[in-house]
């Protein structure tokens, strides 16, 4: 979907409270809105990306490689910002600072590009309880919350019934298989599932947190999250 699309459909969705100052340049910010009009533009848009991992791809190319040879369990991505420069920033002050302007700003420019298909509910990442312990704050959670009260959606939760060590040093395969069981649902589930994260890296954890909520008799599962590492940058 082209950029102009996206805001035409995000723009009734912020016309409401944001203060006046672009969160980037401390210019005056556009009416109702968290930037300016230059900063809006320069960000990193995703705009040529896989439909189902979200990571960039050639111009006109609906699938990457991956997708093509190794499916994930998850039906389609939305990520419509690069995790790079701003966003990056963006995320660290959200997700390490807890800042609720971060969030909220992570927030509005996730409702400019929404999914196609909204879907019947919201699931967040649950946490492991190391990172609960450390952290004490799960920022998917909070995106969930937030985008389910602007559009209207119910949550689901899934808890986290292993903990996994470390993805840092794994690849791929190994991913797969380190968080494989480590998620249950109570509860029937509705049968379109959307989970949002802030940042989707390799897509092992999306993979299989959608297995288990098909496995729990979900029909389809996408992702919704405000930003995508393209793959071997993270
Ligand atoms: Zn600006
Ligand atoms: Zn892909």
């Amino acid at each position: 979907m082209v950029l102009k699309q996206w805001l035409q459909r995000g723009s009734r969705l912020l016309q409401q409270g944001m203060p006046g100052y672009c969160a980037f340049c401390m210019a005056s910010a556009l009416p109702g809105q968290g930037w300016c009009a230059a900063c809006l533009k320069e960000l990193p848009w995703n705009l040529h990306a896989c439909q189902q991992c979200g990571d960039p791809v050639a111009h006109k190319t609906p699938l990457c490689g991956h997708c093509l040879t190794e499916p994930p369990a998850y039906t389609a991505t939305q990520a419509g910002l690069l995790y790079q420069g701003a966003i990056k920033q963006l995320v660290h002050d959200f997700k390490f600072h807890a800042s609720p302007r971060a969030g909220t700003l992570l927030v509005e420019l996730m409702l400019l590009t929404p999914p196609a298909i909204q879907g019947d509910a919201l699931l967040s990442v649950p946490m492991t309880t190391a990172h609960a312990r450390t952290r004490g704050f799960n920022q998917s959670h909070w995106l969930a919350e937030q985008l389910g009260k602007k559009c209207d959606m119910p949550l689901v939760n899934a808890r986290r019934i292993k903990d996994s060590p470390s993805q840092r040093t794994l690849n791929r395969r190994q991913r797969a298989a380190n968080l494989a069981g480590a998620f249950a649902f109570e509860g029937p589930l509705p049968a379109h599932i959307v989970i949002v994260d802030d940042v989707v890296t390799t897509g092992s954890t999306g993979h299989a947190l959608a297995q288990a909520a098909l496995d729990a008799g979900a029909s389809q599962v996408d992702i919704w999250a405000a930003a995508r590492t393209p793959l071997g940058k993270d």
